[in-house]
């Protein structure tokens, strides 16, 4: 199996910052509050945040993005007060500066903005873009390209417009159309949120069907790490605050993950929704957060939890 991992991947996640730990742990008297590990924005979305601030400064107005650019609301709310729409649809804009999110987007769908004289600023994550890169070579190559990932989901309509329209998506191995890849050469690309568990399933029954099988991984690992770093301080502390976006697939999954090890669970989009009842008794307060949380709400949050304990 190839990994992801070679020259045209850009950089690499080992370059996260890890939150040391000074700023990982603050008192409130007896209790401790404890931020996850890895905590926040991935490289992708703060690249993508950079992006816009640089065409807000910068770039032909009006501008707009192409769906929000983060699922937070706070910063989709704060960017529209700057003058940055968001559009669900390309040929919702007729001028100006139109940017493309982390997920990506099919080829066409920046071909057709810029034949319309649309300046389009692309802010697909590099990961994303390797994983699209992957797909269109293997169509050029001439293999049967399944595409691992959900199937509503933006990232994997814009590989699907790399991979052809011969590609498969499949959400797990029981998706696979088995007798159609039959002796066939079959390449898999992977959306960047899925998990190695399911790829290996994937890989695992191509293997007898297929006459070639080439895999390219190209999971990225950022939301591996927020989870398992979130798990683990679920297994630590009393209560977990998981903060972020209502909308953030993410950030909501991380919530469902440490609710299934400690019940006292709470999911705020902000400090101001925090009860002072969730935290009775609690000596150990952990706060995850999801890809898509600003560091400024995370903080907000450990602060607000200080008051609350009194600290
Ligand atoms: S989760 Fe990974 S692929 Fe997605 S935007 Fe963040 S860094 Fe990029």
């Amino acid at each position: 199996m190839e990994t992801a991992g070679g020259a045209e991947r850009g950089p690499r996640y080992d370059d996260e910052p890890e939150r040391s730990q000074e700023l990982r742990e603050v008192r409130a008297g007896d209790v401790r509050i404890v931020v996850a590990r890895y905590a926040g924005y991935c490289y992708g979305v703060e690249r993508a945040l950079r992006i816009t601030e640089e065409a807000i400064e910068g770039a032909e107005k009006p501008v707009a993005t192409l769906g929000p650019i983060i699922h937070n609301p706070t910063v989709v709310g704060q960017l529209a007060e700057r003058g940055v729409d968001v559009v669900d649809d390309p040929d919702e804009v007729d001028s100006g500066t139109l940017i493309v999110r982390t997920h990506g987007v099919a080829p066409s769908v920046v071909g057709g903005a810029r034949s319309r004289r649309i300046n389009v600023v692309d802010a697909t994550c590099p990961f994303v873009a390797v994983a699209q890169r992957k797909a269109a070579a293997l169509r050029e190559a001439g293999y049967a390209v399944v595409i691992l990932g959900e199937r509503d989901h933006p990232e994997v309509a814009g590989l699907e417009g790399f991979a052809g329209d011969g590609a498969v998506v499949v959400e797990e191995a029981r998706g696979l159309p088995v007798e159609r890849l039959r002796g066939k050469r079959v390449g898999v690309v992977v959306q960047t949120t899925q998990t190695q568990a399911n790829l290996a399933s994937v890989a695992a029954a191509l293997a007898p069907v297929a006459r070639e099988l080439l895999v390219y991984n190209t999971i990225c690992d950022a939301t591996e790490k927020r989870q398992n770093a979130a798990c683990e301080l679920g297994a630590e502390v009393d209560v977990v605050v998981v903060v972020g976006g209502r909308n953030s697939a993410n950030t909501a999954r991380l919530a469902q993950l440490c609710r299934a090890i400690e019940s006292r669970t709470y999911h705020i989009e902000s400090a101001a929704e925090l009860e002072a009842g969730w935290l009775t008794g609690a000596r150990r307060i952990g706060v995850a957060a999801g890809a898509s949380t600003p560091d400024a709400e995370i903080d907000a949050t450990v602060k607000a939890l200080q008051e609350l304990c009194g600290g």
